[in-house]
């Protein structure tokens, strides 16, 4: 399974991740053309600055998740060691975005359905990580 790694250090808080994933998930690779898209896209982390350093929120693909533990509706599973979020099945309840310890479940307040990380649809390289201008990203296969 794999996972973001972070290394706050090199981050320069430039969102470019947010931005690549955002269009990725737009189906395009064209800044221009995500931009008109309806509904917008939506990045699926978010870079914060706290106290002056600069955090991740990225899903964690936990072992135990507590967001598929809160979720009624099923819209949240756990699949060969990766979580997944049917978007059609979410109920907009926001339960599992109080419930993940790491805060990384967003509200899509448009579509009233909760959005996570779905690891670039499981591909071999994330738009996140290969956009990284600096390196911060990287992805680490764990068991
Ligand atoms: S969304 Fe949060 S609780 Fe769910 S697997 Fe990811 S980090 Fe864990
Ligand atoms: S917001 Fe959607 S995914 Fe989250 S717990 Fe409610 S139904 Fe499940």
């Amino acid at each position: 399974m794999k996972k973001i790694m972070f290394i706050a250090e090199k981050c320069l808080a430039c969102k470019t991740c947010e931005l690549e994933c955002a269009i990725t998930h737009a189906n395009t690779t064209n800044i221009n053309d995500a931009i008109w898209k309806v509904p917008q896209p939506f990045p699926r982390l978010r870079i914060i600055t706290e106290n002056g350093k600069n955090k991740i929120l990225r899903c964690m693909q936990c072992k135990k998740p507590k967001c598929v533990e809160v979720c009624e509706s099923g819209a949240l599973k756990q699949e060969n060691g990766m979580v997944t979020l049917n978007e059609e099945k979410c109920t907009g309840c926001w339960n599992c975005i109080e419930a993940c310890p790491f805060k990384s479940i967003f509200k899509n307040e448009l579509l009233n359905i909760a959005i996570k990380c779905d690891l670039c649809n499981n591909k071999e390289k994330l738009a996140c990580v290969a956009s990284c201008p600096t390196g911060a990203l990287s992805i680490k296969e764990v068991n």
